[in-house]
């Protein structure tokens, strides 16, 4: 059997919506990826207090997004780890179950990736996978070599599937997503208006 290349998407998914679900399918589509776990996070680390909707109900909602989409999981590595989610300690895991750093893609939005400095393990946390970047709407990713430039010579364009072997490198995939956030998911939540195509139905139907 070939090994196997896995991309992961990590996030507090409070909930999941539809461009969560747009920057996996780019992901994989640019890198020939076998499967997306969507990873959502125990206790996320950079936010302060606590998700909105518990564990249980932002993992319910991740299965129910993906039950229509044979490319992309419903993770729980992280949260059936005590502790906080820290990237790093996420890659370490996967290392220690197997897992080469080629085969691994850890897949963020533009906006999420602008703070990597802030990141627990910084910057050794870059050896431990590859990263793909998507852009976000407001933050394409042609802005990212700007405003990292420690990190400009790592970042790519290529696509195709991952050689084995080949050194960590940073993706920069420039794909439209849904202009949407949870936070803003979470407010339409609030005052009752509308979802309309910000998640899929059956996400609405439960978070509602
Ligand atoms: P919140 O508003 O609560 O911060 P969010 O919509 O930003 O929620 P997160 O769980 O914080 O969602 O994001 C998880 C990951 O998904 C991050 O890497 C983020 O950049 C990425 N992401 C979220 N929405 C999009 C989008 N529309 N396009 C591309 N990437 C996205
Ligand atoms: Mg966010």
């Amino acid at each position: 059997m070939t090994p196997g290349r896995l991309g992961l998407l990590g996030g507090t998914f409070d909930p999941i919506h539809c461009g969560h679900l747009d920057a996996a399918e780019a992901a994989r589509a640019a890198l020939a990826l076998d499967v997306v776990w969507i990873m959502p996070a125990r206790t996320p680390p950079h936010r302060p207090g606590r998700p909105t909707a518990s564990a249980y109900h932002r993992f319910a909602m991740v299965a129910l997004a993906v039950a229509d989409r044979p490319g992309l999981l419903a993770s729980d590595f992280e949260l059936i780890e005590e502790g906080p989610s820290y990237t790093a300690r996420t890659l370490d895991r996967l290392a220690a179950a197997g897992w080469r750093p080629w085969q691994i893609v850890f897949i963020t939005g533009a906006d999420a990736f602008a703070d990597i400095a802030s990141w627990h393990d910084y910057p050794a946390v870059l050896d431990r996978a590859h990263f793909a970047v998507v852009s976000r709407p407001g933050t394409p990713v042609a802005s990212l070599r700007a405003r990292l430039p420690a990190l400009a010579p790592r970042m790519q364009d290529v696509r195709g599937r991952l050689e084995p072997g080949r050194s960590p490198a940073i993706f920069l995939i420039d794909a439209p997503t849904t202009a949407v956030s949870a936070t803003e998911v979470r407010r339409r939540l609030q005052t009752g208006e509308p979802l309309d195509r910000l998640v899929p139905p059956a996400v609405a139907e439960h978070a509602r």
